[in-house]
């Protein structure tokens, strides 16, 4: 992290630091104030302002959760399912830095990809990174499926990394520098699954025959979901395992 930030500080890239060993170090205190920062638990993302996603640089900042690798296993899902389509309408509900969205875009530029979020300030930064990348994303502010207009058409494909922490999950004291509203679920029930229930519910009228709803929940919470799903009628209903074996 360290070597990142100094690399920063410098405007070159890491490999310029490591080729550069005995340069001399810059006489600011901003790569201090940095590595305090660090220190103090800042993602790293935030502090460099950008993060790498499924191949791509993402702009990100404080109003956006910072995209994680294993959001890479439920991108991976959505293109295979994507493939199998001529011009595949898709959604990316809860899109924070649009990472889902703008990977699904890019791997599959003939799908009509749309995405939403209850954050302005998380919608600005998406759509800041879709003109920055030269994707077209269509992004819709508001409260889930409620975000879309009511006659708009349905979806072949609906991706979602919603809240799904509980509000006393001890894991939180990890993450407070992000968002609270991207982490935990507004009104949950103690089990942080109020908002996949949302997404679920919601997807009943929205997707077209024979469309996949695809979610990433936390490790403990497979059960509850598979069950929610089949409780509602799906079809086809599995989880698979993250790069990380969660
Ligand atoms: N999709 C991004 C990713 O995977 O990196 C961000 C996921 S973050 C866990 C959840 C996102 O859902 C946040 O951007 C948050 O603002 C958004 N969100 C929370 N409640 C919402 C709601 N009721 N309707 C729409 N979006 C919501
Ligand atoms: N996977 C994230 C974490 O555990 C949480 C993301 C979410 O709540 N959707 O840090």
């Amino acid at each position: 992290d360290a070597q990142l930030l100094l690399a920063h500080t410098l405007s070159r890239p890491r490999s310029w630091v490591i080729a550069h060993g005995d340069a001399a170090l810059p006489a600011d205190d901003r790569l201090t104030s940095l590595l305090r920062r660090r220190a103090a638990g800042e993602p790293l993302a935030y502090l460099v302002g950008k993060r790498e996603f499924h191949g791509r640089a993402l702009e990100v900042g404080p109003a956006v959760l910072v995209p994680r690798p294993d959001t890479e296993t439920l991108v991976g899902w959505a293109v295979e399912l994507i493939a199998q389509r001529d011009r595949p309408r898709v959604i990316d509900l809860g899109t924070g830095s649009g990472a889902i969205a703008l990977a699904l875009k890019a791997a599959a530029p003939a799908a009509q990809v749309h995405a939403t979020d209850r954050s302005e300030a998380a919608l600005a930064v998406a759509a800041a990174n879709g003109r920055r990348l030269g994707l077209a994303v269509s992004w819709h502010l508001g409260d889930w499926w409620r975000a879309l207009a009511d006659d708009a058409p349905g979806f072949d494909v609906a991706v979602s990394n919603p809240p799904y922490i509980a509000a006393g999950d001890p894991h939180l004291a990890a993450l407070r520098f992000e968002p609270h509203e991207a982490l935990v679920p507004q009104g949950d029930a103690g089990d942080g699954l109020a908002d996949l229930e949302r997404v679920i519910a919601g997807s009943l009228e929205r997707l077209l025959p024979g469309g996949w709803l695809l979610l990433e929940h936390g490790f403990e919470q497979a059960g509850a979901v598979r069950e929610r799903l089949q409780a509602r009628g799906f079809a086809g209903v599995s989880t698979r395992v993250d790069l990380s074996g969660q």
